[in-house]
């Protein structure tokens, strides 16, 4: 027997696509992004869509350059559909809402991060951890479920995002500085406080870039005792300055057999793939190294003694969900924390990522949006 579909549903089918697409306008923006992994950055058209009831239209002022926009427009990690507008890191102002919008008006300063969207049912959203949600759309390279078309990052003149995934900025704080904490910070953040740090607790952070100058910020201000292992031995005054208490070089061994056992949280910012040995054996036991830098297979592999004979953890986490990330922002708010930032042009972001490659970032580039609107 051949099943067939009853008329009345193909109909209703075609219907609903047809209001839906014609219901669903769409606004040219200027951005900046790339065609290929090994093309420059320029400046492009995007589409966005028009704000639905819960959205939130936001002109960007500030967009912060994240070593994960490199790997993005760079295809990195091998899953890169082009074009691709980067950007994560996004402080503006409302322009317009939803009708159904109750949490912002036109005329606020917000944030958004990496996250614009995710299914809102599953145990992970209902628990706060929407960066876990099996749906969830990243800022740039997820799928508009509203457009059913790729996402599209800061590096632009305004995104359109739901009110649940737009957040707060505390008054105190400087616009262009607060934009790292929408990634580089949550990343650090949300191990920091899945692992319990507060006054006492020995933390390490392994790499001085845009991640690993917030972790040093965040521990210090939590009470940690924090150690930046670092293979730069020219940031040690900066690592200090940033909060640090001491700086081991990672590439002296004598430096690094003294901190064996020593350390109850590594955090690992170390973006390509590097030997994690000696930061196991520098766990104290039950410590744990988390590593929110590299995505791949370990190379040298992981030798599972030291983890055994020691009870060892290592572990890895992904940014952080919309609470926690308004945590962080009012966290910052009360201690005074922004990024240490050097404040570019959209123009330049083709030599600001080549420095980041050499790490030669202090410690992040923030891109002035005005610039795109020239
Ligand atoms: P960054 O500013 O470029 O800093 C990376 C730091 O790692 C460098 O400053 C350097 O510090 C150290 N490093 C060691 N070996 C390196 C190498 N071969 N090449 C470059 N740097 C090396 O990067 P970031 O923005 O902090 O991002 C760090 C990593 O985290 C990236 O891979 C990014 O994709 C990832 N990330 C993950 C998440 C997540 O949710 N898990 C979120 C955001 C970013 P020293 O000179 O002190 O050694
Ligand atoms: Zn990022
Ligand atoms: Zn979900």
């Amino acid at each position: 027997m051949i099943y067939q579909i009853p008329i009345n549903q193909i109909y209703e089918h075609i219907y609903i696509n047809f209001k839906y697409q014609n219901k669903m306008n769409t606004k040219k923006v200027k951005a900046y992004g790339t065609e290929a992994p090994d093309a420059i950055l320029e400046q492009l058209d995007i589409n966005r869509r028009e704000i639905t009831l819960k959205d939130v239209e936001i002109d960007i002022l500030y967009c912060g350059v994240c070593h994960s926009d490199l790997h993005f427009a760079r295809n990195d990690w091998g899953f890169t559909v082009y074009p691709v507008v980067p950007g994560h890191e996004i402080v503006g102002k409302v322009i317009r809402v939803g009708d159904g919008v109750s949490k912002f008006k036109a005329g606020d300063v917000v944030a958004v991060g990496c996250l614009v969207d995710s299914c809102r049912s599953c145990n992970n959203c209902k628990n706060d951890l929407e960066q876990y949600c099996p749906e969830w759309v990243g800022t740039y390279g997820g799928q508009d479920k509203h457009l059913n078309s790729p996402t599209y990052g800061g590096y632009s003149e305004s995104i359109v995002v739901d009110e649940h995934f737009v957040l707060n900025i505390p008054e105190n704080l400087d616009l262009a500085g607060v934009a790292p904490v929408l990634c580089a910070g949550i990343t650090t953040w949300s191990p920091l406080r899945h692992w319990h740090v507060g006054k006492g607790t020995k933390v390490a952070v392994v790499g001085l870039g845009g991640l690993g100058h917030m972790a040093i910020k965040l521990a210090n201000a939590l009470g940690a005792d924090v150690t930046l292992l670092s293979r730069s031995p020219n940031k040690k005054q900066d690592a200090l300055d940033l909060g640090a208490h001491q700086m081991v070089i990672s590439t002296d061994e004598e430096q690094m057999a003294a901190v064996q056992n020593h350390f109850d949280l590594i955090i690992d910012t170390v973006p390509y793939a590097h030997d994690i040995n000696p930061y196991v054996g520098a766990l104290s036991t039950n410590g744990t190294l988390v590593i929110v830098g590299y995505l791949g297979p370990l190379d040298p592999m992981l030798n599972s003694v030291p983890m055994v004979m020691g009870r060892k953890n290592v572990a890895g986490s992904l940014i952080g969900g919309i609470a926690e990330t308004q945590e962080l922002l009012d966290f910052c708010g009360k201690h005074d924390i922004t990024s240490d930032i050097e404040i570019i042009k959209i123009q330049d972001i083709n030599q600001a990522y080549e420095r980041m490659l050499k790490s030669d970032v202090h410690y992040r580039f923030v891109i002035d949006m005005a610039s795109l609107k020239k």
